[in-house]
């Protein structure tokens, strides 16, 4: 059984993002240029976008964030969507979510110009996925295919089971895992999935992306599996300084001693997320997709 690093995975690609930059920089090209807007206070919404700055460092880009307070009112939020696009000093940038509840996250989304949309959630992004033409991929689902591929793992006519179906990690890791090249054959599961069990205990690849600590069991899981946890819950832990611990949807001790490959949680996929948007980012400087 290998346990999957996808920190180290994700500082090796940041390494040689940084390196494509470098080289971009001695040929005089300006450093790619990465804005986040942030809304609010939202504790996990701080990390995520301190976690995004600091990997921008390491990739060499610029980073700029832009604060409001959460009383920022739509057409405020808009009209600095509408700056970013038309400057051509940035390359890409996002708009951390969740956003509060006065703003309707799908105007903003589609505010934002498909050519900066480095997280791939803009229809024409999510679409042209799906089509399998060039684009900006979502974050998550891409990391999920680099580890794959990195570490090896035969995917070509293997039966990946997929628990969950959200817009951001099931729907477009599916369109991702049954691509051309990739070739999987694949399956997405939700809360109306009749014999989870069966249906999982069948997967080459299990995908655990339900939001749900422990949810996958031994009994789920065919011997010999990769398993890929996408699960990130704060859960209540007393030993912690912090009062909590991050938990994924599979019984890590349990489950790992019958996979051949499995993710940890931290440090599996949640680290190539991040440098899924680098990789974005610098796809849109280099102008290569569009
Ligand atoms: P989400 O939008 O809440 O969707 C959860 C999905 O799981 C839904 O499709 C739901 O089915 C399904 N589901 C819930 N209970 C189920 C059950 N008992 N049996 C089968 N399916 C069930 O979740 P998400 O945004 O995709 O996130 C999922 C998890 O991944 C969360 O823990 C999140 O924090 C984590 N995450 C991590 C990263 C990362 O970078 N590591 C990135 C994104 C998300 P229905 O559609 O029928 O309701």
């Amino acid at each position: 059984m290998t346990i999957i690093d996808g920190k180290q995975t994700a500082a090796t690609i940041k390494q040689e993002i940084a390196q494509i930059v470098a080289e971009r920089l001695e040929k005089g090209l300006r450093r790619p240029h990465l804005a986040a807007i942030l809304v609010g206070h939202d504790g996990g919404s701080e990390t995520y976008v301190a976690n995004k700055v600091k990997a921008c460092e390491a990739c060499g880009f610029k980073s700029t964030v832009i604060r409001r307070e959460d009383t920022v009112t739509e057409a405020e939020l808009l009209e600095i969507i509408d700056q970013l696009n038309n400057d051509d000093t940035v390359d890409g940038f996002i708009v951390q979510l969740p956003l509060p509840k006065h703003i309707n996250e799908q105007k903003v989304t589609e505010a934002v110009d498909f050519r900066k949309d480095v997280d791939g959630f803009h229809p024409i992004n999510v679409g042209r996925q799906s089509l399998g033409m060039p684009c900006f991929h979502s974050a998550t689902p891409a990391g999920i295919v680099e580890l794959l591929r990195r570490y090896n793992i035969p995917t070509r006519g293997k039966n990946c089971v997929i628990i969950g179906r959200s817009n951001i990690v099931g729907k477009p890791l599916a369109a991702l895992m049954m691509q051309k090249g990739v070739d999987a054959t694949v399956t997405v599961c939700h809360s109306a999935t009749e014999n989870l069990k069966e249906v999982c205990r069948n997967a080459d690849i299990l995908v655990a992306a339900l939001g749900r600590p422990g949810f996958v069991t031994e009994d789920m899981v065919k011997e010999g599996a990769t398993v890929i946890d996408v699960g990130t819950t704060l859960v209540p832990d007393a030993t912690r300084k912090t009062g909590f611990r991050l938990s994924g949807d599979v019984d890590f001790a349990n489950v790992a001693p019958k996979c051949s490959f499995i993710t940890p949680v931290p440090g599996g996929v949640g680290p190539m997320t991040i440098c899924t948007l680098m990789q974005n980012t610098l796809k849109a400087a280099t102008g290569e997709l569009f």
